[in-house]
Parts: C-alpha cells; structure tokens; sequence
C-alpha cells in the first residue's frame, strides 16, 4: 500500500502519518519527490483501512499495491488446489466434473429415479436441496433433515456423493457429518458467521457467487473459509444481476478466466441458474467447458413438468444424457476429460 502526501504538506505533518503507520506495527519507506511525498507501506497491510487514512487532510491519496485476499490468491500458491470426491477431481488440469440432480428434494422415488438416471450419463455427484431459500415464504421449502436421509439413500444406491445447500451457521455439524459437499448459496454468500464456521469443518465447500457480488467479494468470502482452516473451497459462477431481463441472471463467463488468474482454487459453472431456462443449459454448458472451468452443477429432475422448484430450467434424464453427449465429444476435441 502506497500513501500520497498532499503538496507542500509540512514535515510535521508527514511525520504524523509516519508515526501512525508505524503504530500499526508496520515499517514505512519515504520517498520525497520535487512535489509529492510517498509512504511505501512494509508488511502484512490486509487490516489496514484506507479510507482511514484518508481521514488526515494532508492525505492526498491512498493505494493499494496487494490484493486484500492472500490465502485464496493464485501469487501465493501458483498450483491449483485440486479438490477430490469420488471420482471427480475438481481443479485438475483438463478435467470436467458434473455435479446434477434436482432443484430440491421431494421425494424418495424423484430423487431415486433422477440419481440414477445422472448417474448412468456420467454426472460425478448428485446434488439436491433439502434446505431452500425461496424468495417467497409460502413456496415450498424444502424436506430438510428428512431430504438429507432421501439423499443419504439415493447415495448409498448410486455411489454418487451428494450436495446440498446449508442455511444455517447451527447446522454445520449434521451437514459436515452427512454431506460430501456443503453447498453457499448466492444469497447466503455473505453470511459470514456462516462461513466462519463453515472454516472448521472438514468438508468441502462449494461456494456460490453472490447475486450481485464482485468478483473480489466473491473471492474475499472464500478467505473467510481458508482463513479458518478450510482449503477446500470449489468456485460456482451461477449468473449475476444486471439490467437484463430475458435470462433469471446474466452468466459472466469473463469471471472463469478472471478467477483462474487470481486464485488456485477450482471454479465451476452453474448454467441452469443462470440461464432460468432448460433450452439455454446447453450452449452454457458448452461455453463454460470453453472458457476453463473445471465444471458444472446442472439441475435435472425426473419430471420436470412436476418439480416443486425450478422446473423451467431442469433438464429431462433425456436432455441431460444429450448434454453429456456433447460435452464429451466437444472435450475429445479439446483435450479435457469428462
Ligand atoms: C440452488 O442451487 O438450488 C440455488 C438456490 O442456487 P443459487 O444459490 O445459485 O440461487
Ligand atoms: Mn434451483
């Protein structure tokens, strides 16, 4: 971090800052140009607040020179963190995991029924909601710890670990004891009691980009996860708000190269949420796979016509068999293994 000095500001004054600086336990560099005096700020400034700084009236300018995340950042472990449940290995190089299931779980024979039909395509985990967020509190909600066990079933006949959604910081310990990976939603990005706990826990966690977060939000929410203790955080772009109205959200293919470059961690594509859409899933699918992720989380239920939460935009077993299809002849071309 870089502190500009306003011209002609007295050495008085400079000093004041300096000694400031130093209070935080941090080394300053001076260098005094023909008008502007700058501070090179020495050691670890993630907890220092510029606009803090810019409180002194002799401040003309503060900049950061490191980017606030440090353990998530790709400048500090250059490999990719490569995350392995089963036989998907999220973040090896040429590599394309997909994770589907329903929306939500209802019932023993839909999640039974959907399970095996992904499986025999060749999707690597099962996903399933049995806690939702729903907008409206009187849509369907979920089955809770009842679509949890319908899930643990579907696991112990298909062999296919399971995802699902966590709500609550209270609940990490029932998810970390019976889930593969414990899916943040968008609107649950930024509950940060819940990423501080979701830190201890020895599960993965697939952390979805918040509904209109920043990349470097996005980012920062994964340190809270790695800063305690957890490493094993998978990236889901899932689509974000902007002024378009035609998709749900407005998928920022622009962020899987952008999150390669900052961080080592693995970063998936959630085309169905994106898109709101089942007909768009495809080219999505196929874009993601083009751009460098490392995979995809797709809604697919056996019914779709049926489905208590979001069928427009699940695929048939049928849809979901030809999607799999294409993103397996497009990776031969390709060199990425699906
Ligand atoms: C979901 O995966 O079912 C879901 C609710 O997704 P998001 O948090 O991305 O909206
Ligand atoms: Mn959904």
């Amino acid at each position: 971090m870089v502190v500009i000095m306003k011209p002609k500001t007295k050495e008085e004054d400079i000093e004041t800052v300096i000694s400031y600086i130093r209070d935080m336990g941090l080394d300053v560099m001076v260098n005094k140009g023909v008008n502007y005096t700058v501070l090179g700020l020495l050691g670890d400034t993630s907890r220092v607040d510029p606009d803090t700084l810019m409180l002194n009236v002799h401040v003309d300018r503060v900049m950061r020179i490191e980017e606030p995340f440090k353990k998530v950042s790709r400048k500090f472990h250059p490999e990719n963190t490569v995350i392995k449940i089963g036989e998907a290995e999220f973040g090896k190089k040429n590599t394309f995991s997909v994770i589907a299931g329903p929306c939500s779980v209802e019932s023993d024979a839909q999640v039974k029924e959907t399970a095996e039909a992904v499986k025999k395509s060749g999707a690597k985990l099962l996903r399933g909601g049995a806690f939702k967020p729903r907008t409206s509190p009187y849509s369907f909600q979920g089955l809770e710890l009842r679509g949890i066990e319908i899930l643990k079933a579907a696991r112990e006949e298909t062999g296919l670990p399971i995802v699902t959604e966590i709500m609550s910081p209270y609940m990490v310990e029932e998810f970390e004891r019976d889930v593969d990976i414990i899916q943040v939603g968008a609107r649950n990005m930024q509950n940060f009691d819940l990423l501080k706990e979701l830190g201890k826990c020895s599960k993965p966690i697939l952390l979805k980009r918040g509904l209109s977060s920043t990349i470097e939000e996005w980012l920062m929410s994964a340190e809270y996860i790695l800063a305690g203790g957890n490493q094993n955080v998978i990236l889901c772009e899932r689509g974000i708000r902007t002024f378009e109205t035609y998709t749900r959200n407005t998928l920022d293919l622009s962020a899987i190269p952008a999150v390669k470059k900052l961080s080592h961690l693995p970063v998936i594509v959630d085309p169905s949420h994106s898109a709101g859409m089942s007909w768009m899933v495809e080219p999505l699918s196929m874009a993601a796979m083009a751009v460098g992720a490392d995979g995809l989380i797709v809604e697919v239920h056996n019914c779709p016509e049926k489905a208590l939460c979001d069928g427009a935009q699940s695929l048939n077993p049928k849809q979901f068999e030809d999607l799999m299809n294409k993103l397996r002849t497009m990776g031969k071309n390709i060199g990425i293994n699906v």
